[in-house]
């Protein structure tokens, strides 16, 4: 038998409608999207999908063709060009012959003036190409599944966790069957479907609460004898008509099997929706308990600015929340990226010991809810610059490395504000080591994230309060005006709908 020629891919974005951050090609990767030689060489030895996908080839001794690894913080909707571009690298690379495609997905990609459905659109294009050729896929946990994604792939699975731990299992799952499929032992078939709801991503953490119930209910029908089931909390800050929670499921042949653990994956979640919804509270309330426990305790206390998180979409560079901060009387506060790279050039300019009036953030203006970009005026002695790589060391994304751009720290004396060229989730220890902060001797970290804080800030932490600031990733609904999610759709519509039993 001949060498199996497998195409194995990346396209991850996740599009977030309302945010005005645009994502043309030099969005992805470092200064645009890896290709070829590159793309292998990026994901190899990481824990992301794709490499998990590589792994499986190896070990079958396929021949490994990666045409593209693109992935860039969510964002605005994909510019077209860029989104032709990673299509065309892909399907040319099929249309060359090849025995299975894999791809490392996202789920979540709008693309300009093109389509709602960037996966299913590729998708479709590939099946095109190739009608007959099995194509496995992985998705993050807040895909928003379409139809057409399931009608044109063979074998789907997702994420179980969020944060995201375990996206190489994931790939890793959907690879073994394609693989098993490919000797002929299996034969998949697949189920999906959706409920109208909404889930906050706040309440989208696979520890706890509804959403573990969720996923237990998925991992529940792999006991059972499914050979890979999904549930998926979706992304909702994405005015697209399939937006909201789906699962798949995949089964050996009996499709009716699959439907109905589907159904009653889905059935878990639609029964506790009221606890996929996150209630805050006025900002000043949240930072005076913030205040209590930093003094009480010597810190560090997470205060999270969730609204401007840039793993949402947002423009990180929101000032609301450390300007309330400092009004408060909070002090020892490290503040976690801000991306404002006019800033950053102003300090690299200034050089490192030296002292700066300047305005920081606030660049971007948010017209889906109604703002203006709000600088505010900081004055204080750049304390260091660096070229803002560092390479994760933490549990998330392991051995990825990290392009922040140009990295300047603004000390104010009560406040060291890390402020980048690029966006970037503090995810990992490095956003602040990489810039000489250690992160255990601050009484308060003030962080731009929702969720990926949590396997490695959380555990030096002696408390976290949520921080309701302003930004697109904002969990205040009312705010966006939303036109295409379809309706009624729970929360945004009081729910008297059939699905309550
Ligand atoms: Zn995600």
């Amino acid at each position: 038998m001949h060498a199996m020629r497998v195409v194995i891919a990346q396209m991850q974005h996740e599009t977030n409608t309302f945010s005005p951050v645009p994502t043309p090609w030099e969005a992805f990767g470092k200064h645009g999207a890896w290709v070829g030689r590159e793309a292998l060489e990026a994901v190899e030895g990481t824990r992301v999908p794709m490499a998990a996908f590589v792994d499986l080839a190896r070990q079958e001794r396929a021949q490994i063709v990666t045409p593209v690894a693109a992935w860039a913080y969510p964002s605005g909707p994909v510019d077209g060009d860029a989104y032709e571009r990673i299509c065309s690298l892909i399907c040319d690379a099929v249309r060359e012959g090849c025995d299975a495609v894999f791809l490392d997905l996202h789920g979540a990609m709008v693309v300009e003036g093109r389509t709602d459905d960037g996966e299913g659109t590729l998708l479709e294009r590939i099946r095109a190409i190739a009608p007959r050729v099995p194509i496995a896929v992985s998705l993050d946990l807040h895909a928003n599944v379409t139809e057409r994604m399931v009608r044109n792939c063979t074998v789907i699975a997702g994420y179980k966790t969020y944060p995201h731990v375990d996206g190489y299992e994931a790939a890793e799952l959907a690879g073994n069957i394609l693989w098993r499929h490919l000797r002929g032992e299996i034969q998949p078939v697949m189920a999906w479907g959706n409920r109208p709801l909404l889930a906050h991503t706040l309440k989208q953490n696979t520890g706890e609460g509804a959403m573990r119930e969720f996923v237990e209910a998925a991992r529940a029908a792999e006991r059972g004898g499914m050979l890979a089931a999904t549930a998926l909390g979706g992304f909702q800050l994405a005015d697209i008509a399939e937006a909201g929670i789906s699962a798949v499921v995949v089964a050996d042949r009996d499709r009716a099997a699959a439907q109905a653990a589907c159904d009653a994956i889905l059935d878990a979640a639609w029964r506790r929706k009221e606890d996929f919804i996150y209630r805050g509270r006025p900002l000043e309330e949240a930072l005076v308990e913030a205040k209590r426990l930093g003094e009480a305790s010597g810190g560090p206390v997470l205060l999270l600015d969730h609204a401007d998180n840039c793993m949402s979409g947002a423009t990180q560079d929101s000032m609301h929340v450390l300007e309330a901060a400092l009004r408060l009387g909070l002090d020892g506060i490290a503040v976690g990226p801000v991306r404002d790279a006019e800033a950053v050039a102003r300090m690299v300019e200034a050089g490192i010991g030296n002292r700066v009036t300047l305005a920081i953030g606030g660049k971007v203006d948010m017209p889906a809810i109604g703002r203006k970009g709000e600088p505010m005026m900081l004055e204080g002695m750049v304390r260091n610059i660096t070229d803002g790589e560092y390479t994760i060391t933490g549990p998330q994304f392991t051995g990825t490395r990290c392009y922040m751009g140009r990295t300047a720290v603004l000390d104010t004396g009560k406040a060291q504000v890390v402020v980048t060229e690029r966006n970037q989730e503090p995810w990992d220890r490095g956003v602040f080591e990489s810039v000489g902060i250690r992160p255990e001797k601050q009484r308060y970290l003030l962080l731009k994230s929702r969720m990926y804080f949590r396997p490695v800030f959380l555990p030096i932490a002696k408390g976290s309060v949520l921080c309701d600031g302003v930004g697109v990733a904002s969990s205040d609904w009312t705010q966006f005006d939303y036109r295409k999610v379809r309706r009624p759709m729970y929360p945004l519509d009081e729910w008297r709908g059939p699905l309550d039993r």
